[in-house]
């Protein structure tokens, strides 16, 4: 995709985690090519878990909507039981990638070194990295939420140029608003928007700074995406519980554009 064609279209994306199985991804999937397919001034992703995406991308294969992996290994292939390669992914109908989930750092130890390598390797292949940085209740309390999430970006993005920035995505996502019903304020989240925006002018050129699109995540409804949508540094969201049912994630994706 041009780069043109990228900047800062919202982008909603639906992780569906570890839910759903053949027959319920698949319904899933086709409501919502009945009703967002070709949705003007929207670029909608949908995540299933890896078994799955083959299926729900069979199914989107004719839409705008585009599908996403929730996880993969930097290494091209080898004795990794259990992993995913990118190739894999990518020869089933992904264009997106998560890396850096909140989860996957919990259970799976992913680091920011680890997700700089997948970062690198996702744009080697032609896949948009999602990469999801974002701080614990404990770092938010004691005022350091800011530069916790300049270090996740400053490792994280330390192995791109600046004219590859902008395939990759910025999830903005407190994990103490995931899956809690807890979301950040609009401000709360405008604020480290800003913030990200900012840095990675920094880090990068200015120019890439205002082109990057940073999504929120973390408890996202039908009811508070429109507040947080209203932010000017928000340009989408991850959604995960909310994804799961379509009429809600319709609405979602339909924010009002005030
Ligand atoms: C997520 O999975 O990235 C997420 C933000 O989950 P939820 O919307 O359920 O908080």
């Amino acid at each position: 995709m041009a780069i043109d064609d990228m900047q800062r279209t919202p982008l909603i994306a639906g992780n569906w985690k570890m839910n759903l199985d053949l027959t319920s991804a698949g319904d899933l999937a086709k409501a919502l090519h009945q009703n967002l397919d070709g949705l003007p001034g929207r670029d909608v992703v949908v995540i299933p878990p890896t078994p799955l995406v083959h299926a729900v991308a069979t199914i989107l294969d004719e839409s705008t909507i585009k599908v996403g992996a929730q996880e993969v290994r930097a290494e091209a292939s080898g004795a990794y039981t259990g992993d995913t390669s990118i190739e894999m992914i990518k020869s089933i109908g992904a264009t997106y990638c998560l890396v850096g989930h909140s989860e996957r750092r919990e259970y799976h130890d992913e680091t920011n070194k680890s997700c700089c390598e997948k970062i690198r390797a996702l744009l080697n292949a032609g896949i948009t990295p999602i990469y999801c940085v974002g701080e614990k209740l404990a770092t938010r309390e004691a005022g350091e939420t800011l530069k916790f999430v300049e270090e996740q970006l400053r490792v994280g993005l330390g192995d791109i140029d600046g004219e590859e920035v902008l395939h990759v995505v910025v999830a903005y996502e407190p994990v103490w608003a995931i899956g809690t019903g807890k979301v950040a304020t609009p401000e709360q989240a405008q604020e480290v928007h800003g913030h990200i925006r900012g840095y990675i002018g920094h880090l990068f050129d200015p120019e890439d700074g205002e082109g990057i699109r940073i999504l929120y995540g973390g408890s996202v409804n039908a009811e508070n995406i429109d507040g947080l949508m209203a932010c000017p540094d928000i340009d989408g969201a991850l959604v995960g519980g909310a994804s799961l049912k379509a009429d809600v994630f319709e609405r979602i994706v339909k924010f009002e554009d005030v």
